[in-house]
């Protein structure tokens, strides 16, 4: 009985280079469709998605994620430089 080997690999869901499975969770924009009638309505909402990060990909990640912690939303919920913290 002839044997077959399955090699799984993965891809960076960011640059696309090979990498390693990760089980990263980020939050993702997704764009989603209400139908009312014949009115569709589109909305972005925010979910949670698995991704996998090669490492210089996780770096990047990171680095966005301490920039994050510099910003605040107003009430326009346009992003803005907290400056609470200078
Ligand atoms: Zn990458």
């Amino acid at each position: 009985m002839k044997q077959t080997k399955t090699i799984e690999s993965y891809r960076c869901d960011f640059c696309g280079k090979e990498c390693e499975h990760t089980e990263y969770v980020l939050p993702t924009i997704s764009q989603n469709v209400v139908k009312e009638g014949n009115i569709a309505t589109f909305y972005n909402d925010i979910e949670p998605v698995q991704c996998d990060l090669c490492e210089a990909c996780q770096k990047k990640v990171h680095f966005g994620i301490q920039l994050s912690r510099m910003a605040i939303l107003n009430d326009d919920g346009e992003l803005e430089l907290n400056k609470d913290l200078y």
